[in-house]
């Protein structure tokens, strides 16, 4: 019997400890402190778009994003946003919010990514973005969500919460959307506790998100025309962000090594497992997935009960969007079926990749994967 293995662990084995101090040194603790505009220039140079404005997290970058976006681009209420069907509650969320109204499409099979095949026929005169969600490790297929984008004038939102350093035919994740979001929550490959940022080459979505995301303050200090949020990232969170975006390739080597060495050990087992590759990408393994075999009996639920008994702690996959009672309770339903994300849910969780696991502990939840069968 191991010790307890935990899903994730970060590794903060660089500049945090020095650049936190920093702050703490020249009391540089709020929002408008250096390493928030460091991170802001940093992370939108790497990510190959042009400005980036530092939120709270990467479900309020979602938030604001949109709601930089249906002012800029007069968007009305209850125009549609495309959102894969597998994904985490906050892009949906961030719809709903912004009284737009989430169209979900389901996943495919091989990649777990929204099906490009299924967005077309959701299209309506009201469809104006698409929300596109790099899941797991691997991108989206972007060259044809992007020919969709011009064929029916669409905006993309490239949420790249899971895909930090990434690259769809050698071209950065992030780099692609009209407006780009990423989270710096502890489990990323840049992570600051909690965080997020929002990318963008047009100056003017930035603007917007700037002014939202700070109670739309005025250039006549406390007087407003509209409502924001205070989603303002401290020094503090960026200079954690900062110090971790300078060793991202390292971390990123890491995930792949993890994720080679798991493709090796349970390369036999009844399930499929997260791909290595696809013509586009290499997978960066942001997590390692499986999805037992239809004809095996065991679900990820009691696989992954079996596992926290051998003191593996493991992750269910996303519950799809369209099934969720919090989404079904605001009327949205329709006939659409979406069967390869509520298989996947069924038949689908993930393993640990912390960046501190040894090989042995590898080894050891390998072991402890193939005794399930
Ligand atoms: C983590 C994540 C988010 C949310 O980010 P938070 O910082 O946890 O709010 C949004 N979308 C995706 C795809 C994520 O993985």
């Amino acid at each position: 019997m191991s010790e307890f293995i935990p899903v994730f662990e970060p590794l903060l084995d660089g500049n945090e400890k020095k650049y936190l101090n920093e702050c703490i040194d020249k009391g540089w603790i709020g929002s408008n402190g250096p390493f928030v505009k460091q991170l802001e220039h940093d992370f939108s140079a790497y990510c190959c778009q042009k400005y980036g404005s530092t939120v709270t997290n990467g479900t309020a970058a979602l938030e604001v994003a949109l709601q930089a976006m249906k002012d800029e681009y007069s968007w009305s209420d209850y125009d549609e946003i495309i959102v894969p069907s597998f994904n985490i509650i906050s892009s949906a969320q961030a719809c709903i919010y912004n009284k737009l109204k989430p169209v979900f499409v389901d996943c495919e099979d091989e990649t777990w990514n929204i099906d490009v095949n299924k967005i077309e026929q959701v299209i309506t005169p009201k469809t104006r973005g698409i929300i596109v969600v790099h899941i797991y490790g691997l991108p989206s297929d972007m060259y044809k969500i992007l020919d969709l984008a011009k064929k029916y004038n669409l905006k993309i939102i490239e949420d790249a919460a899971q895909a930090h350093g990434m690259t769809y035919n050698g071209k950065k994740c992030g780099s692609f959307g009209d407006i780009s979001t990423f989270s710096f929550y502890t489990n990323k490959h840049v992570a600051s506790g909690e965080g997020g940022i929002v990318l963008s080459s047009d100056k003017n979505l930035i603007d917007k998100v700037n002014y939202y995301k700070n109670l739309c303050f005025t250039k006549d200090r406390f007087v407003h025309n509209h409502l924001g949020h205070n989603l303002r990232m401290s020094n503090l969170q960026a200079a954690v962000a900062c110090a971790q975006l300078e060793k991202i390739e390292k971390t990123i080597a890491i995930k792949k090594h993890i994720g080679g060495l798991y493709q090796e050990l349970l390369k036999n087992i009844p399930a499929k497992l997260s791909k290595a590759k696809m013509p586009y990408a290499e997978n960066h393994y942001w997590v390692f997935g499986l999805v037992l075999n239809d004809d095996i009996k065991l679900n990820a639920k009691t696989a992954m009960e079996k596992l926290a008994q051998a003191n593996i702690e493991t992750r269910p996959f996303f519950y799809s969007l369209h099934l969720q009672r919090a989404v079904l309770n605001l009327g949205i339903k329709d006939n659409i079926s979406r069967p390869v994300s509520e298989k996947i849910y069924e038949k689908g969780f993930y393993i640990p990749t912390g960046l501190t696991l040894t090989v042995e502990k590898i080894e050891y939840i390998s072991n402890q994967i193939k005794a399930l069968f």
